[in-house]
């Protein structure tokens, strides 16, 4: 936006120098813009004019200054005024010097001009979040595999035995790709409602044993509010070998969530469904802010509903069905066995920072997201 003299309140040295300060740096910058003889007239004139050049009208503003502040203002705009025509000039005599040629200008360097801070990035809460549990999990062994984001209903949901009339398959909830009718079901794409397809898509190249952690971005048709969003985040994790028990998952699962939580935190399995495990489970944490009494101080806690207890992720044997799909790479369901589970990261992410608005993760403003940082 082009520099506009703008009106002064206040006129202590700081404001003055800050005045001064950023009108020196928009008049070097509209200068530096300008990349014909033509455009650098333009700046001298709109600069330097008699008649209503930004310096007169600096001049004009300044003359309602109280007294004692004129003195320093003075030498403010005299310190201005020199800076203007000497960078002019030395445009002008390297314009006269080089007909037609556009070397670099202006060498010279003012210190007094205020430094520029460049801010320095940092991991989305979101993706701490996620990077911490996958480290969690590497130390266990665990690699991180990687898929599509728009996927086909064969791989987020035929070959995971999702029934064909599952509810989840409704396009109430599942974001499809338009323009699909002419396609079999099966090959129609879809943005992926889970992490889940890159299992299979994992068996397919990797022969078992496998220990893998899946995080990524998944998107289901969800209105967006304090809890939900279109776009969120999962963390899936896989073992394949022989002999895998539910004794392996809950062990790990333990495990995991005390390195990831504190080592003071107790877990419980509680029966639940999924198409793709068979048994299945929910595991809850106990209240890691609460420390599981359901109270802090003389207030409810909030994050567990009272309970002592969070529920974290959803998990169990990986159904036979599942591996039908990927017999020939090795996963004969006679031979080999496994578990999944599958964490919301931003859900996560939420309790660990005390955020109650999940909406406030992805609004970009750093001013929020800089807390972190
Ligand atoms: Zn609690």
């Amino acid at each position: 936006m082009a520099y506009t003299v703008s009106k002064l309140t206040d006129y202590s040295s700081n404001a003055l120098l800050k005045a001064f300060g950023e009108a020196k740096l928009a008049f070097r910058e509209e200068l530096r813009g300008a990349s014909s003889p033509a455009g650098w007239k333009a700046v001298r004139d709109r600069w330097m004019a008699r008649k209503n050049g930004i310096l007169t009208q600096i001049n004009d503003r300044l003359m309602a200054a109280p007294k004692e502040a004129k003195r320093e203002i003075g030498q403010y705009l005299n310190d201005l005024k020199q800076f203007v025509e000497k960078e002019i000039e030395t445009w002008q005599e390297h314009e006269e010097g080089s007909v037609g040629k556009l070397a670099p200008l202006f060498q010279s360097v003012d210190i007094t001009l205020p430094g520029i801070r460049r801010p320095i990035g940092a991991e989305h809460p979101v993706i701490k979040t996620t990077n911490e549990m996958v480290r969690v999990f590497q130390k266990l062994g665990y690699s991180v595999a990687d898929g599509p984001v728009v996927e086909t209903d064969y791989y987020n949901f035929e070959a995971l035995n999702f029934p064909p009339n599952h509810p989840a398959r409704d396009t109430q909830d599942t974001l499809f790709i338009a323009g699909q009718q002419g396609k079999a079901q099966r090959e129609r794409l879809l943005l992926r409602t889970h992490t889940s397809p890159v299992q299979i898509r994992t068996m397919e190249t990797m022969r078992p044993p496998i220990r893998i952690l899946i995080p990524g971005t998944v998107h289901r048709n969800d209105p967006p509010d304090a809890s939900h969003s279109p776009m969120f985040h999962q963390i899936e994790g896989l073992a394949v070998d022989t002999n895998i028990t539910f004794g392996d998952l809950k062990g790990t699962l333990d495990h995991a969530m005390k390195e990831f939580f504190g080592s003071s935190v107790k877990t419980s399995f509680r029966p639940s469904f999924f198409p793709f495990t068979e048994p299945s489970a929910e595991m809850f944490v106990s209240c890691f802010i609460c420390g599981g009494s359901g109270r802090r101080g003389a207030e409810p806690c909030r994050p567990c509903k009272q309970t002592g207890w969070i529920e974290i992720l959803g998990c169990g044997m990986v159904d036979p069905n599942v591996f039908q799909f990927v017999k020939d790479n090795g996963y004969d369901p006679k031979k080999v066995s496994g578990f999944a589970f599958g964490m919301g990261a931003d859900r996560i992410a939420l309790l660990k920072y005390g955020v109650d608005d999940l909406q406030l993760f992805f609004q970009g403003d750093v001013r929020f997201l800089g807390q972190w940082a």
